[in-house]
């Protein structure tokens, strides 16, 4: 009797796992409020990310019939560049990072990752290429190691450690009570903001996909927080590309290229000082952050 019993509470243990965990593994597959409308066309090929280069070319998507949030978008963004997405609210930046996702189907126009389009290749072989780092990092009630295995079940304890190391986060776990073995999630130890984001790079530099998108929290981070997890992109993305919405104009100061998205088209494209020497919409953004104002009075 015991052991059917104690059968029985593992099973409604692991079935409480498995219903906090849905949260965790959709958001870092990204598939959060995935539409049922994209579909594999039967047989659809692979994708085969070798090199992480993206092209969307005259990229038109709306939400509904009224108007697009996408307008005749094109972008070539080379392997291993870090970009920069920045915009007004409203403007089409997480449209543009969910088409990349193909959480939805373009209407006109197309994208390719390494010349291949993604519309007609296999979601699952999509979902490997590209690792997302979403605005709110879910942690689920298990170890901090598991937490960061997640990325990819199959690393060693020494790869975790050196991805942590990379996303700066292994300091503060292995100040942690229990080190890697602390348990964090709902009934664990709080982690802050900055801490929960630096756990999510650490995820996604484990992944080992050639893409990373980062949608950067719109929440204020104290400072420190912020140059931390700028240090920790720069080091997790040496060999990737990098594609990142931006909230915080200052911390792009190290990505390669800024795109500025206003209502669905690209508005300006080049290095943060390009930008900044034009005096454009990026320029009027950045003057009005520094002195602590919202970006959106720079439309
Ligand atoms: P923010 O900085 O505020 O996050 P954004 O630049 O990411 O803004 P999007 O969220 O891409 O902007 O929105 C682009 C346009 O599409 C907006 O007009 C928005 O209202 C609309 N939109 C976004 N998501 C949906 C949706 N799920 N259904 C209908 N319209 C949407």
């Amino acid at each position: 009797t015991f052991r059917i019993l104690h059968g029985s509470r593992d099973l409604a243990l692991s079935l409480v796992d498995t219903v906090q965990n849905l949260g965790f593994i959709e958001d870092t597959l990204g598939v959060i409020g995935q539409p049922q409308t994209v579909r594999d066309l039967p047989g659809a090929p692979r994708l085969i990310a070798y090199a992480g280069a993206v092209s969307f070319r005259d990229v038109h998507f709306g939400y509904g019939r009224d108007s697009e949030a996408i307008k005749g978008l094109s972008l070539e963004i080379p392997a291993g560049q870090k970009i920069g997405i920045v915009g007004p609210s409203g403007a089409g930046k997480s449209t543009f990072v969910h088409l990349l996702q193909r959480l939805y189907d373009v209407q006109e126009g197309q994208i390719l990752i390494d010349g291949q389009a993604i519309e007609t290749t296999a979601q699952d072989s999509l979902r490997e290429a590209l690792a997302v780092v979403p605005q709110e990092i879910t942690l689920f009630h298990r170890t901090i190691m598991e937490n960061i295995r997640f990325g990819r079940p199959d690393a060693t304890d020494e790869e975790v450690f050196s991805a942590a190391r990379a996303a700066h986060c292994d300091g503060f776990i292995r100040r942690l009570g229990e080190g890697y073995d602390s348990l964090v999630g709902e009934r664990g130890i709080k982690l802050s903001g900055g801490q929960r984001q630096r756990i999510g790079i650490a995820r996604a530099f484990l992944k080992t996909a050639p893409i990373i998108i980062l949608d950067e929290a719109t929440s204020a981070l104290d400072t420190e927080a912020e140059m931390e997890i700028q240090r920790a992109v720069v080091t997790v993305m040496s060999n990737r590309t990098v594609i990142a919405v931006a909230h915080r104009l200052s911390t792009l100061a190290s990505f390669d290229r800024i795109i500025v998205i206003n209502e669905g088209r690209i508005i300006e494209d080049g290095s943060v000082s390009e930008l900044r020497t034009k005096g454009g919409m990026f320029d009027r953004m950045w003057r009005l952050q520094a002195e602590g104002l919202s970006v959106d009075e720079a439309v």
